[in-house]
C-alpha cells in the first residue's frame, strides 16, 4: 500500500510538474508581450507611415493642382482613410482582445494561486504521512527486537493500520477531490486554450489584415512614388527646356546689350551734341517771349502802316475804278450811240409743219455765208438782199440770240431805259423770240434771269429792286394784264410833279426776286391776255403785248439812285388786212394794228433821224414807251420772217421795214433828208390794196420831191439785189 502509496504521490508529483508545465501561464504572458511589442512596433510604423503619408500630401498639393493624377490619389486617400478608419477598429479590438487576455491571466493568476495552496496543502499532508510513516517503520523495528513489544506493537500497528487504512481512505478522498479540482483546472485551462487559440486566430486575421493593408499602403506608396518621379522628371523636362530657352534669350538679350552698348558709345557724342543743343534752345525758348513781343510789335507796325497803304491804295483805287466807270460808261454810250441807239436784226423761222407740204413751203431765204447782217429772198422769181445789223438764220438758238441782246438788257441795270420789240407777221415767230417755250425760253425770260444774276453780283455795293407790269394794247386800249380787272381801259397821265414823265395810273407792279416769281407772272398774264384767232393762223395775236420790267438801284456808298426800264413788246402781226381776209370787227383790230405799227416806225424815223418832233402821241403803243424810246434809251427790233414760199410777200414787207428803220441811222442829214417821210404800213409794198391809204403820220408831212427820192432809193436797192 505504501509503496503504490508513494507512487501514486510520484504520479501525482509528476502530473503537478507536467501541468504546471503545460498551464504555460508565462508562455501566455510572453505570448502577451510578443502581441503587446508586436502592436507597438505595428503602432510606429503606421505612425511614419501617416507621418509619411501626410508629407506626401503636402508636397502633392501644391505642385498638382492640375495633375491628371489628382483624382486618383483622392481616391486613394480615401482609401487609405477608410483603411485607417478599419486599422483603428482593428486597434479597438486590440484593446479589448488585450483586456480580455488581462483578464484571463488575472484569472489564471487566481488559479495559480489556488492550485498553489492546494499544493502546499498536499505536501503538508505528504510530509505528515511520511512522518507517520517513519514514525510507524520505527515502531515496527522496535517491535521486532521486542517481540512482546512486537506483537503488540503489531497489533498497535494492526490497529493503527486502520486508522492508516481510514486516513488513506480519506487520502484518497481527497486526492479524489484533488483530481476533481485538477480536473476542473485542466478543463478551465483548456477554455482558456481555446480562448487564446481563437484570439491568436483573430489577430492573425488582423494580422493578414494588417498586412494588407500595408500591402495597399505600399503600393498606394509606389504609385505616389511613381507620380511624384512623373511628375519630377516633367518637372526637371520643363525646367530644362525653360532653362534652354533662358540661356537662348540670354544670349539675345547679351547681343542685344552689345549692340546696346555700342550704340550707347556712339550716341554718347550725339548726346553731348544734343544736350547742347538743348541748352542753346533752351536759351533761345527764355529769350523766346522777349524776343516775339518784340517780332509782334514790329510785325504790329508793319501790318498797321500796310494796312494803311493799302487803305490809301484803295482809296486810289475806288477813285480810279469811279472814273473808270464813268469813263466806260461814256465809251459805252458812245459805242452805243456809233452803233446806233436803234438797232434791228432780222430772224428767220425754220420751216414748219404748219407752212404745208409743196411748193407753198419751199425755202424762199438764203443766207451769206460771210456776213451774218444780210439775207437774200426769192420773191416772184427775183432774189431780193436785205441788211441789218444782224440776222439769225432758223438754226441759231434761243441762247445765241439772246447773247447779241444782253448788253442791252444789262444796260438797263445801269438806269437806261430799252425797248425790244419783236415785229412780224403772225406766225413769224415773235412769241417764240419774246416768250420761248418752257424748255427753251426766249428773251423775256433769259432777260429778267440775267438781271437777277447782275443784280446778285453788285449786291455788294448796290440794292435794287426789280419789278415787272403786263399789258396789252388791243384796238388802241391799255390793258393791265396783272390786274384784277384786266378788261378796264388804262389812261396814260403825265407826272403830276412837272418833270414830263409819264405814267399809268392803276398798272399792277409784281417785285420779282426769282425766276419762280416770273413763271407765275407770265402765267397771270398769259391767262388773261385777249387773243383771237385769224384765219392765218390761229394762234396769233392781234393785240401788242407787253412787258414792263423796272430796275430801281442804290449805290449804298455813295447813295447814288438810278431807274431803268426793259420793255420787252411782242407786236401784233404785221400782216395786211387783205390777206387774212378780216372784215368787221376783225378789220378794226387789223386797222388798229396797222396804225400803231405805222406810229412806231414815224416814231423811230423821227427819233434816228434826230427831228425835234417825235410823234409818240399817234399811238398808244409809242405813247406808253415814250420814255423809253426817247433820250439816252436804246431800242431793238427784231423783225421775224417766215422762209416759206408762200409768205414771201409779207416777209419782203417786213424786211423792208426792217431795212428802213436801219437805214435812217446810215444817214448824215442829207440821208435824213432822203427818208424824212414815212409810209403807212399799206405803203410799205407797191401792189398792196391799202396802197392808197394816207400816210400815219400827222406831223412833218413830207414834199412830194421827198418821197419820190425815197421811193426812187427803194427801188434802187431792189435793183442792186435782185
Ligand atoms: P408769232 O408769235 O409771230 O405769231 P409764233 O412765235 O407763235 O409766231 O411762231 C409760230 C410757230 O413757229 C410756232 O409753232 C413756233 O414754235 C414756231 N417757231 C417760230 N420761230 C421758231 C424758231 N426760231 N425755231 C423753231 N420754231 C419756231
Ligand atoms: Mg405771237
Amino acid at each position: 500500500q505504501v509503496e503504490t502509496l508513494k507512487a501514486k504521490l510520484l504520479e501525482q508529483a509528476q502530473e503537478i510538474s507536467r501541468l504546471r508545465s503545460e498551464q504555460g501561464g508565462t508562455d501566455a504572458e510572453k505570448h502577451r508581450d510578443l502581441l503587446a511589442a508586436e502592436n507597438e512596433r505595428l503602432r510606429q510604423e503606421m505612425k511614419a507611415c501617416e507621418g509619411e503619408l501626410r508629407e506626401l500630401q503636402r508636397q502633392q498639393q501644391a505642385p498638382c493642382r492640375d495633375c491628371p493624377h489628382l483624382q486618383e490619389n483622392a481616391g486613394l486617400q480615401e482609401q487609405l482613410s477608410q483603411l485607417q478608419r478599419e486599422a483603428e477598429e482593428t486597434r479597438a479590438k486590440l484593446v479589448e482582445l488585450d483586456l480580455e487576455v488581462q483578464q484571463k491571466t488575472n484569472r489564471l493568476a487566481e488559479v495559480e494561486l489556488r492550485l498553489k495552496d492546494s499544493l502546499a496543502e498536499r505536501a503538508e499532508e505528504e510530509e505528515r504521512l511520511s512522518r507517520r510513516l517513519r514514525d510507524s517503520q520505527e515502531t515496527i523495528a522496535s517491535l521486532k527486537s521486542q517481540p512482546q513489544q512486537i506483537k503488540y506493537i503489531i497489533k498497535t500497528v494492526e490497529v493503527e493500520s486502520a486508522k492508516v487504512k481510514q486516513a488513506l481512505c480519506e487520502t484518497q478522498s481527497r486526492n479524489q477531490y484533488l483530481q476533481e479540482q485538477v480536473g476542473m483546472q485542466k478543463q478551465v485551462l483548456k477554455e482558456m486554450e481555446q480562448q487564446l487559440q481563437r484570439s491568436q486566430k483573430t489577430e492573425a486575421q488582423l494580422r493578414a489584415q494588417i498586412m494588407m493593408y500595408e500591402a495597399e499602403l505600399e503600393r498606394a506608396h509606389g504609385q505616389m512614388l511613381e507620380e511624384m518621379q512623373a511628375m519630377e522628371e516633367e518637372k526637371n523636362h520643363a525646367i530644362e527646356e525653360a532653362f534652354s530657352r533662358a540661356q537662348v534669350e540670354m544670349k539675345a538679350v547679351h547681343e542685344n546689350l552689345a549692340g546696346v552698348r555700342t550704340n550707347l558709345l556712339t550716341l554718347q557724342p550725339a548726346l553731348r551734341t544734343l544736350t547742347h543743343d538743348y541748352n542753346s534752345l533752351k536759351r533761345q525758348v527764355r529769350d523766346f517771349p522777349q524776343l516775339l513781343q518784340e517780332a509782334l510789335r514790329s510785325a504790329r507796325a508793319e501790318i498797321s502802316q500796310a494796312i494803311e497803304e493799302v487803305h490809301s491804295t484803295n482809296r486810289e483805287l475806288l477813285r480810279k475804278y469811279r472814273r473808270e466807270l464813268q469813263l466806260r460808261k461814256k465809251c459805252h454810250n458812245e459805242l452805243v450811240r456809233l452803233k446806233g441807239n436803234i438797232r434791228v436784226f432780222g430772224r428767220v423761222r425754220p420751216i414748219t409743219k404748219e407752212d404745208g407740204e409743196g411748193p407753198e413751203a419751199a425755202n424762199a431765204v438764203t443766207f451769206d455765208a460771210d456776213d451774218d447782217a444780210v439775207l437774200y429772198l426769192l420773191h416772184k422769181g427775183k432774189q431780193v438782199s436785205f441788211e441789218l445789223d444782224k440776222v439769225f438764220p432758223p438754226q441759231a438758238s434761243q441762247e445765241e440770240v439772246f447773247q447779241e441782246v444782253q448788253a442791252l438788257v444789262t444796260s438797263c441795270i445801269d438806269g437806261y431805259n430799252v425797248c425790244i420789240f419783236a415785229y412780224g407777221q403772225t406766225g413769224a415767230g415773235k412769241t417764240y423770240t419774246m416768250e420761248g417755250t418752257a424748255a427753251n425760253p426766249g428773251i423775256n425770260q433769259r432777260a429778267l434771269q440775267l438781271l437777277f444774276s447782275e443784280v446778285r453780283g453788285k449786291a455788294a455795293d448796290w440794292d435794287y429792286t426789280i419789278t415787272v407790269s403786263a399789258a396789252e394794247i388791243y384796238n388802241e386800249a391799255l390793258r393791265d394784264l396783272l390786274g384784277k380787272e384786266p378788261q378796264e381801259k388804262l389812261e396814260i397821265k403825265l407826272c403830276p410833279d412837272g418833270s414830263g414823265q409819264l405814267y399809268v395810273p392803276g398798272l399792277t407792279e409784281f417785285r420779282v426776286q426769282s425766276v419762280e416769281d416770273i413763271n407765275k407772272v407770265f402765267e397771270f398774264g398769259h391767262i388773261k391776255r385777249v387773243t383771237e384767232c385769224t384765219n392765218l393762223n390761229e394762234h396769233s395775236s392781234r393785240s401788242h403785248a407787253l412787258l414792263i420790267v423796272t430796275v430801281r438801284g442804290l449805290d449804298r456808298s455813295t447813295g447814288l439812285r438810278t431807274t431803268g426800264k426793259l420793255n420787252l413788246v411782242d407786236l401784233a402781226g404785221s400782216e395786211r388786212v387783205g390777206r387774212s381776209g378780216a372784215e368787221g370787227s376783225r378789220l378794226r383790230e387789223a386797222q388798229h394794228i396797222n396804225k400803231s405799227l405805222s406810229a412806231l416806225g414815224d416814231v423811230i424815223y423821227a427819233l434816228r433821224s434826230r427831228q425835234g418832233h417825235v410823234p409818240f402821241r399817234n399811238s398808244k403803243l409809242t405813247y406808253l414807251l415814250q420814255d423809253s424810246l426817247s433820250g439816252d434809251s436804246k431800242t431793238l427790233m427784231m423783225v421775224q420772217v417766215s422762209p416759206a414760199e408762200k409768205n414771201t410777200s409779207e416777209t419782203l414787207c417786213s424786211l423792208k421795214f426792217a431795212e428802213r428803220v436801219r437805214s435812217v441811222e446810215l444817214g448824215p442829214v442829207s440821208r435824213k433828208a432822203e427818208l424824212a417821210s414815212w409810209p403807212s404800213q399799206e405803203h410799205l409794198e407797191g401792189d398792196s390794196p391799202g396802197s392808197t391809204a394816207p400816210p400815219g403820220r400827222g406831223h412833218s408831212s413830207p414834199s412830194p420831191g421827198q418821197l419820190s427820192s425815197r421811193s426812187a432809193s427803194i427801188r434802187r436797192k431792189l435793183q442792186t439785189s435782185g
